[in-house]
């Protein structure tokens, strides 16, 4: 019998109940996005936000899978990073099961699960993985036990910055998308600031500069949303690029909610073309936060016995990526 785990994803603006199985099968993949009427995503609300909705999501989760609560084998949460009190949030409903079932508990890094959705579904084994967010932006890679930090954003992430963007233009979060769509009718470039320092990324003077262009300098509003991505995701390919050139490795895998920008995925597709890599999207059920990625996660966690006490289930707001030992080979 395969083991069946639910994961908790609620790090950031979504709550959401995954159920998959350890052959792979997402039996349901419920989600509930807060959203903000003005402004950014105010943790405090976020979090009321997924107190209010986690019972539902858990039952339709639980429904649409087919199976009740003492069927789970195994519980998994994002346990970090995010923004505090959504993790705390989020745990407490983990830890609540966990010990009204007596079903195990896992703690799941929430940047792991990103790329573990990714290796899943697209079929890579050893990528160099460029995870692009809402939260984060990370150029990384498997070596000696654990996913590599090439680079990453020393500000704002990505999809902050053009959810920042189009904050400031008048667009309804998340501006990510409808950034995309207007970037499609731009015809000049606008000059922007080019920041790569390194292998790491800042957004912040750009999204800035951006903002500039569209108020006090009157450039169209398709064109600066289409110099904005061009910069923003030049300064991705470039790192991105260095980086396989660096570890050799065969494989480029995009993933994270801001994998869904077409205009990324065309970029990252030449340059996966040069390089002589194959280049794989995450599929975009999975691109934005999930709990099928926390779920499919736990359950390879679980399967290496990383259980943990719910007495020491404690969330870590700043757990980054390379601070998780990897068990498994990259077969
Ligand atoms: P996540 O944090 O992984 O849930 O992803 C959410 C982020 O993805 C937000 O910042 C969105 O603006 C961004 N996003 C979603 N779709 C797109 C898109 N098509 N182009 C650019 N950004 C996107
Ligand atoms: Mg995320």
């Amino acid at each position: 019998m395969p083991l069946i785990c639910l994961g908790l994803e609620g790090t950031a603006h979504s709550f959401g109940a995954g159920i998959v199985t350890s052959e792979g099968d997402i039996l349901a993949n419920e989600i509930s996005t807060y959203l903000p009427i003005t402004g950014g995503i105010h943790p405090r609300e976020a979090a009321q936000h997924h107190s209010a909705v986690a019972s539902q999501v858990l039952q339709s989760a639980l429904l649409k899978a087919g199976i009740s609560g003492e069927e789970l084998d195994v519980i998994a949460f994002s346990q970090g990073p995010g923004l505090g009190p959504c993790l705390r949030t989020t745990a407490v409903v983990a830890r609540a099961l966990s010990t009204l079932f007596d079903i195990p508990l896992v703690g799941v890094n929430h940047c792991l699960a990103h790329v573990e959705i990714g290796r899943l579904l697209t079929g890579t084994k050893d990528p160099i993985t460029l995870y692009v967010s809402g939260g984060n932006t990370i150029v990384s890679a498997f070596a000696d036990k654990r996913y590599r930090v090439f680079g990453e954003t020393i500000d704002i992430p990505i999809g902050n910055a053009l959810d920042m963007f189009g904050r400031e233009a008048g667009l309804q979060h998340p501006g990510g998308p409808k950034v995309e769509v207007l970037a499609r009718k731009g015809k000049k470039l606008v000059e922007l600031p080019y920041i790569v320092k390194g292998m790491d990324l800042s957004f912040s003077g750009l999204v800035t500069a951006a903002i500039r262009k569209l108020k006090e300098e009157k450039e169209q509003l398709e064109d600066v949303c289409f110099s904005l991505q061009e910069y923003a995701f030049s300064m991705l390919v470039e790192v991105t690029e260095r980086a396989i050139a660096h570890t050799q490795k065969k494989e480029l895998l995009l993933t994270g909610g801001v994998a869904q920008n077409k205009r990324l995925q065309e970029m990252l597709g030449e340059v996966a073309k040069d390089q002589e890599v194959a280049f794989f999207t995450v599929p975009k059920e999975v691109a934005g936060d999930n709990g099928a990625m926390i779920a499919w996660t736990g359950i390879l966690l679980y399967k290496y016995g990383k259980i943990i006490d719910v007495e020491k289930s404690l969330v870590d707001p700043k757990w980054r990526l390379e601070a998780v030992e990897i068990p498994w080979s990259m077969e």
